[in-house]
């Protein structure tokens, strides 16, 4: 199965979320979603990238810019509530013309000189901080990338897939980097709610006044609106998810009161700093970490021809996790993610894609509980869409799964081989609030030699 190919399963159920709240109502903090991503690996994660944007930017030294940044993004995590989630922040100032400031995963933030300079007052650049903290605390990046890519994922977070030692080299063979388009920083308008409403609360805990995070999101909106491209990078990757200003007036409220008179700092000379820094320099190209084939190993990249045959032991063996346990042939491996399992023979894994195996995963229902027919219906309309070619050759029939309502279906779609189809079954199993399904995948041709193990698979889960 290849990239993306999976996945998307929670994009489905977030639709069915109820409508918001009236503003007037408060509204409940977000808290971090599903992530298959560790927390451990959200930093080391970011400690990777955060290099390579050193090498990419250059990083200004200037101790009265940087200080200044640094009790402004400190102030934020400290007494804006921040530090519960232990991350290990900092904050660098780049020097770069566009108005632009960015959190990696796991807590680095590069704050552009372009911002500081766009900033009518402290309070909009502590906005634009405050907000993108909570995109880090929040986990959005690793959350989007969890659901674009559910099935590979749990092969590389496992630590199955690729022999390359960094986490950001292994995640660039998924296509996952830090590109303009990238998983990990664009963010969808349920994500930028969340971030406004977090970042509004820290900045008020923090003595700021919330409304300016919302004002200077307008005034940058309004810029893009005039095609400036210093704003461009930083909209489109925000997307305004309407009305910022009025829903963060709706929850004034609820939020600390302060006199919101908090500066660390006069604004005008930190801009004067900025314009001696004189013109920003060129950003160098880096490699970001495309490790395609650098110091790989055996496993081979997608596309490359089926393999003769593949082996299935018929002695299996019992994986078992605090979740669950499933019998598998003791000749396959496994590894497992947070909320993933892969188990495969090892000529099944390729660079970025499963070829033969079964993946195990779980996603949380939003509403709190499964409904498995319309949970199903969804997860394969998703694949199909994400999918061009992929069609559903069985629609799903309800079977009993450790004493749990399942459906099995059954899709076709392109195999990672050169030239080959491939045959999906996909299993959903309703777990109360958790979706748990199951994806065995093998080409077309080998299919019904590995119908009866993964039906053996399948057969012999058991919940905990
Ligand atoms: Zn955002």
């Amino acid at each position: 199965m290849r990239n993306r190919l999976i996945g998307v399963i929670l994009l489905a159920l977030a639709c069915s979320q109820a409508p918001a709240l009236a503003a007037e109502k408060q509204k409940k903090l977000p808290k971090p979603g599903w992530n298959m991503f560790s927390k451990d690996q959200d930093i080391q994660m970011g400690r990777e990238y955060a290099q390579q944007i050193e090498q990419q930017f250059k990083v200004v030294d200037n101790r009265e810019l940087t200080d200044y940044i640094n009790r402004i993004g400190q102030r934020l995590v400290k007494q804006g509530g921040l530090e519960q989630y232990q991350y290990p922040f900092f904050f660098k100032v780049v020097h770069e013309d566009s108005i632009n400031a960015f959190a990696l995963p796991g807590g680095p933030m590069f704050v552009h000189t372009g911002l500081i300079k766009a900033a009518d007052n402290e309070g909009q650049i502590a906005g634009v901080l405050a907000h993108e903290l909570s995109h880090v605390v929040l986990r959005h990046g690793t959350n989007q990338a969890s659901k674009a890519q559910i099935a590979q994922l749990g092969a590389v977070l496992g630590g199955a897939m690729l022999g390359n030692g960094s986490l950001t080299g292994q995640l660039a063979q998924l296509g996952i980097g830090l590109g303009a388009n990238s998983v990990l920083l664009k963010f969808s308008r349920g994500a930028e709610s969340d971030a406004d409403l977090l970042g509004a609360y820290t900045m008020a805990k923090a003595g700021y006044n919330p409304i300016e995070m919302a004002r200077f999101f307008e005034k940058l909106q309004a810029e893009a609106g005039k095609s400036n491209k210093l704003v461009e990078f930083f909209t489109s990757t925000h997307p305004n998810p309407g009305n910022r200003v009025q829903a963060i007036e709706g929850q004034l409220p609820y939020m600390p009161r302060g006199d919101y008179n908090t500066v660390e700092g006069n604004l005008k000379s930190m801009q004067a700093a900025v314009t001696k820094l004189g013109p920003a320099p060129k950003p160098k190209q880096v490699a970001q970490g495309q490790g395609q084939g650098q110091g790989q190993g055996s496993q081979p990249a997608a596309n490359t021809p089926k393999p003769a045959n593949v082996a299935v032991s018929s002695n299996m063996k019992v994986y078992q996790s605090s979740a669950l346990a499933i019998s598998y042939p003791d000749n396959w491996q496994t590894s497992a993610g947070q909320n993933s399992l892969t188990i495969a023979p090892s000529e099944g894994l390729l660079q970025g894609a499963i070829g033969y195996g079964v993946v195990v995963a779980a996603a949380q229902s939003p509403n709190g509980r499964v409904n498995l027919q319309q949970d199903t219906q969804k997860l394969l309309q998703s694949i199909a869409q994400e999918n061009a070619g992929a069609q559903i050759v069985q629609q799903p029939q309800s079977i009993t799964i450790s004493g749990s309502a399942a459906m099995v279906s059954q899709l076709k779609s392109k195999s990672p081989y050169v030239n080959t189809t491939e045959i999906d079954t996909v299993i959903t199993i309703d777990r109360g609030a958790n979706l748990v399904y199951l994806i065995c995948i093998a080409p077309e041709p080998d299919y019904s030699r590995f119908e009866p193990v993964f039906q053996q698979m399948v057969r012999s889960i058991q919940f905990k």
